[in-house]
């Protein structure tokens, strides 16, 4: 038996080397060298964020038994008595995902080894294309077929559109406006000239962004339907799931959901009822690997494939935890890639690379990907106020981001 490794510090790291503050957590052990990193981020929150890691965890944390993964993770969800909150659950995330690293590090193997061994070499990836019109839309898609990809998620005018009527009242307050039905009408054209122009080979997703109202949202999923979409993304915002089951009864376009989910009650019942297609949590969102290995095989039993969230918010610590599980799970549906910077690159060594399309990992045990401290220190994270979740409609009154 080998003497049990404990937890001696962890260290909250703050950076935006890119346009997105990171959280990424290090996990320090009683054997000299030998550190786990997890992604703890919430880009909107990062500063809470590091005060429940710094002020709460850390002191319940200190001299634990590293391998005691599945525990650590159970108490610490319940160990502040309420739960299931995104700070809490991403600071959760942070410990736990470096405690997987520390594990795969001990055992000289890749997670995914550890999790039941690959089931693919690679993890197929998506894009996204934004334009102003349908024609840059399909220039932008194109270009990246060329580069190799298959899988684009093609969006026009950022999430919501831009309205060419946008008719507000008087005084109305500065925002980020939309109009829901413009916005439809907009996407339904685009989506439709996209698939057009590029034929029937690309697979073409789009994420509505929870930006229609739901009986909108009913018709829209019927709409696109001819397009033979790989998935339409958050069709309907976390408090309207119900309107699921309309939905599902009327359409056969494929539905994908998840990244603002904080509670299993909300994933559980939409993969029971076999009411989406993919689930998309953001996984330090939800608490880390420990409860995503949890609902990829409640997704597997029904059907149900993984596609977890991961724009630029996903730290590149994050992005190799989400590839390991993608290695690994029987029913891996696609990865959700954000085209890193060659600085990214140099903060995070190891963050993994595409190749025509598809992610590889890079073989090292554990997460296999580092950071360099001194170099994310060059790049601190700015004390900004949000503006892109600022969103109004038209009358000026506030929208759901
Ligand atoms: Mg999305």
């Amino acid at each position: 038996m080998s003497s049990t490794v404990t937890i001696e510090d962890v260290e909250v790291i703050l950076t935006q080397p890119g346009q997105s503050r990171l959280v990424v957590v290090k996990v320090l052990t009683s054997e000299p060298g030998l550190y786990g990193l997890g992604c703890a981020t919430f880009t909107q929150r990062v500063f809470a964020v590091e005060a429940a890691i710094e002020r709460h965890l850390k002191a319940f944390l200190i001299g634990r038994d590293v391998d005691r993964v599945e525990e650590l993770w159970q108490m610490s969800m319940v160990h502040g008595y309420w739960r299931n909150g995104p700070v809490l659950n991403n600071a959760i995330s942070g410990v736990d995902q470096a405690l997987w690293d520390i594990k795969g590090k001990r055992a000289g193997m890749p997670l995914y080894q550890l999790l039941g061994g690959k089931s693919r070499e690679a993890a197929a990836v998506y894009v996204h294309a934004d334009g102003a019109t349908p024609d840059e839309v399909a220039d932008k898609a194109q270009r990246f077929l060329e580069e190799g990809f298959r899988h684009v998620r093609i969006q026009m005018g950022g999430y919501g559109g831009r309205s060419t009527a946008m008719h507000r009242p008087e005084g109305a307050p500065e925002g980020n406006y939309f109009d829901p039905r413009s916005y439809g009408r907009a996407m339904l054209g685009m989506i439709s000239h996209v698939r057009e122009r590029l034929g029937e080979q690309v697979e073409l997703l789009h994420d509505v962004h929870e930006r229609l109202h739901p009986i909108d949202a009913v018709q829209f999923a019927k709409d696109v339907e001819p397009y033979r979409l790989f998935f339409l993304e958050d069709l309907l915002a976390p408090e309207d799931i119900d309107w699921f089951k309309t939905i599902r009864g009327q359409s056969a376009t494929p539905l994908a959901m998840g990244e603002l989910f904080n509670n299993p009650r909300e994933w559980r019942p939409l993969i029971t009822e076999r009411l989406i297609d993919f689930v998309r949590m953001h996984i330090s969102q939800m608490g880390g690997i420990t409860p995503a290995i949890k609902a990829t095989g409640l997704a597997d039993a029904f059907g149900v494939r993984t596609a977890w969230h991961g724009p630029s918010d996903t730290s590149p610590v994050g992005h190799a935890a989400n590839l390991h599980l993608d290695l690994w799970a029987p029913n891996f549906g696609i990865h959700e890639w954000y085209l890193p910077s060659e600085l990214d690159y140099e903060v995070f060594p190891g963050l993994p690379r595409v190749v025509d399309g598809y992610l590889y990992p890079n073989e090292q045990p554990g997460l296999g990907i580092d950071i360099d401290q001194e170099l994310a220190a060059k790049f601190p994270c700015e004390e900004i106020v949000e503006q892109w979740t600022q969103t109004r409609l038209p009358d000026g009154s506030s929208a759901r981001p």
